[in-house]
């Protein structure tokens, strides 16, 4: 968003002509992210590298008097206003987006914070629906920082909004997201990166410059539809591949990591533990999706440091090789996708290029030699137009805040 202060007064005048005349709502911004590296490792406790970006969604509500919730979107206007009520947070085949408004309200009552009126609320965002830059979590935070502002929720800190957000996402929406989404929406920096800990939730910023290069974000334009599919089939796989080593571990045949713990995560484990466990595995598939989560664990923190030393070299055969795994052992990749990674991959100006977000199409984050943006633009964006007949986008990856409350 160009100018969220802009957008935000000009969907107050939406708001008064949606929901009618009277108090004025609350305004609050989350932005969507991009994650450099550390890909399906935020549910195996592993670390995750993302950043926030400057595309978001914003949220205003205001208070009503009976307990009505009444959503709109300025996305999808028309859907026009639907309505639920505080006596039925409960999903329904037939939810929109109104299943993630109504997740959030719900896990925050879960947790003790309760609405103890209704509210009109309006949405609207620039993130791309399904692109995996994260419209849900966008959405999801968005709402949480709204009614913990409607209704004064004091303690509601910014982790905790992106824990319940996550909890609506997991138990109401039934897609088996980790953490690392709704967390970089509510905790990003300008400037920074999010080296995250997700086995322990925490977390270090970190700046986010590398001499000389630059990142750029392509969206394929292939929709993924991952709730309750390959997403869930991944994570299940990963639970049963701890189990089988956990259980190895109990019964003394196979050592402890060096950590002396049963790991609560595959992510826990280096590779070389990794290495040692393998053989009771048993089974092909789960040892290629273990193998991606231990390994990709061990390229974000690699690649954090890099980060941190300014080596953008090495920054970029990561993300190679990480695309390389998620496409080849954890499967989640897709033509379009490894097309698109493959003719950048093949620019000397490109450090190194990745999908980015749940899979299946989506974006490729790319990480470019300075001064080359628009013949990169022009030459991928030609190949892949000619290789596969779809047309990509490109957004610029301008890190910013986590999500925030806007004065007006
Ligand atoms: P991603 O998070 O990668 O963008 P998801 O499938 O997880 O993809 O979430 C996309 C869904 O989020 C949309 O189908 C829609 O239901 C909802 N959504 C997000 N932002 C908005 C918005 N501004 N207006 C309406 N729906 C939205
Ligand atoms: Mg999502």
């Amino acid at each position: 968003m160009e100018n969220v202060a802009e957008k935000a007064c000009e969907l107050k005048k939406t708001f008064f002509k949606v929901f009618g005349p009277g108090a004025a709502p609350e305004t609050v911004f989350a932005p969507g992210r991009v994650n450099l590296i550390g890909e399906h490792t935020d549910y195996n406790g592993g670390f995750v590298l993302p950043c926030a970006l400057s595309y978001g969604t914003l949220a205003l509500g205001r208070k009503r008097s009976d307990r009505k919730i009444r959503m709109y979107s300025h996305n999808v206007t028309h859907l026009g206003i639907l309505e639920s009520s505080l006596d039925d947070l409960k999903a329904y085949e037939s939810d929109h987006f109104t299943g993630y408004v109504k997740g959030v309200i719900w896990a925050a009552e879960e947790a003790g914070f309760v609405c103890d009126t209704g509210m009109d609320i309006l949405i609207w965002g620039d993130v791309p629906n399904g692109s995996g830059l994260s419209s849900s979590a966008a959405l999801e935070v968005s709402v949480g920082l709204l009614i913990k502002t409607l209704f004064s929720f004091e303690e509601m800190t910014q982790p905790q909004i992106a824990l319940l957000s996550q909890k609506a996402e997991n138990d109401f929406m039934g897609m088996q997201c980790g953490i690392m989404d709704q967390f970089i929406s509510a905790m990003g920096k300008e400037g920074h990166a999010l080296l995250l800990n997700t086995g322990t939730l925490t977390y270090e910023h970190i700046p986010l410059v590398l001499e000389g290069a630059e990142i750029v974000i392509i969206n394929s334009c292939v929709k993924h539809s991952l709730v309750g599919s390959a997403y869930n089939d991944r994570r299940n796989e990963c639970e049963t591949a701890l189990d089988r080593i956990r259980k190895a571990m109990q019964d003394g045949t196979l050592a402890f990591p060096a950590s002396g713990k049963l790991p609560e995560g595959l992510c826990e484990l280096t590779p070389d533990e990794f290495e040692d466990a393998a053989a009771v595995l048993k089974d092909e598939i789960l040892y290629a999706r273990a193998k991606h989560a231990v390994y990709e664990n061990d390229r974000a923190i690699r690649a954090a440091e890099a980060l941190s030393q300014g080596n953008k070299e090495l920054f970029g055969t990561l993300m190679k090789e990480s695309h390389a795994s998620l496409r080849d052992l954890y499967e989640v990749s897709c033509a379009e996708m490894d097309v698109l990674t493959d003719i950048a991959n093949s620019k000397e100006y490109v450090l190194g290029a990745r999908m980015t977000g749940g899979g299946f199409g989506g974006c490729s984050v790319n990480l470019i030699k300075e001064g080359y943006e628009e013949q990169f633009r022009k030459e991928v964006g030609e190949e892949y137009t000619a290789k596969t007949g779809k047309k990509p986008l490109f957004y610029a990856c301008v890190p910013g805040d986590g999500a925030r409350v806007i004065k007006q």
